[in-house]
């Protein structure tokens, strides 16, 4: 059997896992245009890693980050950004392409991820480490939808559309396939959608940089789908944060009923410790290649 660093969390307990801790660049890199597609590699561990997506893909949520400045699998490359893969049952979403193509595409390879079952594009908001592999994306998958921020610029519209992406512009919260949710345009600076994920005993929450705040980003998920909240994970946007806001914002997904979280990306390294400290063995290290799985009821 082959070995790779994939690492599943099955039960509501989960498991605690290594983290690298990388870097601290700011969130504002330029929008790309398509980049270099990378030639697909074929390895028993991809083909391995498809068998069982394909034996366990009915009945689970599971969601794959594919692009984040913390590594979790050494096998796959960071960059600055974030982008997951979203499966829930035959649902098959993307959410954010990292900041570039090449690195998306070679992370998607390398776990041996077919793009052609992606069935929708979602893209939190217009920040380049989130858009950036955008275009290398519909250039795999001709003619998929992209649910992006109704705000988004002309410049980045027009990366979808040339790209041969179908533009779907949010503004209030929509389904975007069976289970899987936009919050809608939020913030008043910078507009930002985040994923609610409804596994039928309870919801995930995904955000790209939480820039509206991931406090009231959750409590709008909770208003949206009724449930637990089982995870929290993706930026949380505390970088620079003092401790003591970081703190009440812990305190406050207490409140809401939060019982894991895996904050990544633009979180910042001092806010991370402070969520590993309050939330113990229900904090996950977020990064690459990690992998979290939920049954589906
Ligand atoms: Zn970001
Ligand atoms: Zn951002």
């Amino acid at each position: 059997m082959a070995i790779r660093q994939h690492t599943a969390w099955v039960s509501a307990l989960g498991l605690a896992l290594a983290l690298v801790a990388l870097t601290s660049c700011p969130c504002e890199a330029e929008v790309a245009g398509a980049g270099e597609e990378q030639p697909v590699e074929a390895d028993d561990a991809a083909a391995t890693i498809e068998e069982v997506a394909a034996m366990e893909a009915t009945d689970m949520l599971r969601i794959t980050t594919l692009y984040d400045n913390y590594q979790h699998d050494e096998k796959l490359r960071t960059n600055w950004g974030f982008s997951c893969l979203v499966e829930l049952g035959d649902s098959v979403v993307l959410f954010d392409t990292g900041g570039d193509s090449p690195t998306l595409l070679y992370n998607v390879d390398e776990l041996g991820i077919d793009l052609k079952r992606v069935q929708a594009l979602v893209l939190s908001h217009d920040h380049g480490d989130h858009t950036g592999g955008a275009g290398g994306v519909l250039k795999r998958c001709p003619g998929l939808k992209v649910y992006a921020c109704g705000s988004f610029s002309p410049r980045t519209k027009r990366v979808i559309t040339g790209n041969g992406g179908k533009l779907v512009e949010v503004t209030s919260p929509i389904e975007i396939l069976p289970g899987i949710q936009s919050t809608g345009e939020m913030g008043a600076g910078i507009h930002e959608q985040s994923l609610v994920v409804d596994t039928g005993s309870g919801i995930v929450v995904i955000t790209g940089c939480a820039h509206p705040g991931i406090v009231g980003i959750v409590r709008k998920a909770k208003q949206l789908v009724k449930g637990d909240v089982l995870l929290v994970m993706g930026g949380f946007h505390l970088m620079g944060t003092p401790g003591p806001v970081v703190e009440r914002a812990v305190a406050d997904l207490k409140d809401l009923g939060v019982r894991k979280v895996s904050p990544s990306h633009c979180t910042g390294d001092a806010a991370i410790a402070l969520f590993s400290e309050a939330f113990g063995e229900n904090f996950m290290p977020g990064g690459v290649g990690l992998v979290v799985e939920f049954p589906m009821k």
